[in-house]
């Protein structure tokens, strides 16, 4: 099908297949073909690049994504949208989708056998919002050769996501890895069913390789926030208040004050 985006085409699609938008997964699909054109220039994605998309839903970002790139391998946890993903995008031979749920996707070994293929490898996906920031961390500390995520997330996420001044482990793991910026705000207008809040799509560039004992380090820092850093992880060295000494950084400090370089230096402690 061409356009699925199209709102008539998008309903012609639900009734045929009966289908009602599932709370579950989070499932506001994008009518408006515009946005999804413009959420597909901001990935610049060319022939040489394979993108896997998080839940294709009915296939409408999907489609406008496979007429850029070299092959779209997509997940999707909703077995009922087999039918009308056969009917929607069946046709496109660069298309490939499993239905599993992506938090169990074994991402660095998907992504290491596509770079044997593609010079580029990205993630881009309208995310359902109730796990946004799991799969965010799943992505990333998957550790995977990818070069990009694009994620259409709530937009007070977004503004969050992008605060220089707010903190949070999965901000620090981001950092630690690369860049992030806020591209696109969207109107809550442009999908069915209407979320209640805006969004906004979010661009994370992929420059290192994930330190997977950085999760470790962040979740115990941020036990309790309004802590200091020091009572936060007394119980985890055996002598923290050398250990904070010898990474220069101020046991008094509160977990949200210290710099990504200071997590890092706690790693090597580990
Ligand atoms: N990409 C479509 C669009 O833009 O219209 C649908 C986006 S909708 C916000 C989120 C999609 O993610 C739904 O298709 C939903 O079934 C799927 N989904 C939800 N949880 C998932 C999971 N854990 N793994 C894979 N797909 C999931």
């Amino acid at each position: 099908m061409k356009d699925i985006a199209k709102k008539s085409n998008t309903m012609y699609l639900l009734d045929k297949y009966q289908l009602k938008a599932s709370k579950k997964y989070g499932q506001n699909f994008l009518i408006d073909l515009n946005t999804i054109k413009k959420i597909v220039e901001i990935t610049h994605i060319d022939k040489q690049t394979c993108v896997i998309e998080i839940g294709p839903g009915i296939g409408a970002l999907t489609e406008q994504l496979s007429y850029r790139a070299g092959k779209v391998l997509c997940f999707e946890i909703d077995t009922r949208l087999k039918d009308v993903l056969k009917e929607s995008i069946g046709e496109f031979d660069n298309i490939e989708i499993i239905f599993q749920d992506f938090l169990t996707v074994d991402l660095k070994k998907v992504v290491d056998e596509l770079k044997q293929t593609y010079s580029k490898v990205c993630v881009v996906a309208n995310l359902p919002y109730y796990i946004t920031s799991d799969i965010i961390e799943h992505i990333i500390t998957s550790s995977p050769q990818l070069d990009s995520i694009h994620a259409m997330v709530q937009k007070e996420v977004a503004l969050k996501l992008t605060d220089e001044n707010y903190k949070s482990p999965l901000i620090y793991m981001i950092e630690s890895v690369g860049t992030i910026s806020l591209d696109m705000n969207v109107s809550r207008t442009v999908f069915s069913p209407a979320p209640h809040v805006d969004s906004a799509i979010i661009s994370i560039h992929i420059k290192r390789e994930y330190n997977q004992k950085l999760t470790y380090v962040l979740k115990c820092a941020f036990t309790q926030k309004r802590k200091t850093i020091y009572n936060n992880l007394k119980d985890i060295f055996d002598n923290t208040k050398d250990v904070l000494h010898q990474c220069g950084i101020d046991e008094k400090l509160r977990p949200e004050q210290l710099k990504i370089e200071d997590y890092i230096k706690l790693t090597q402690f580990i």
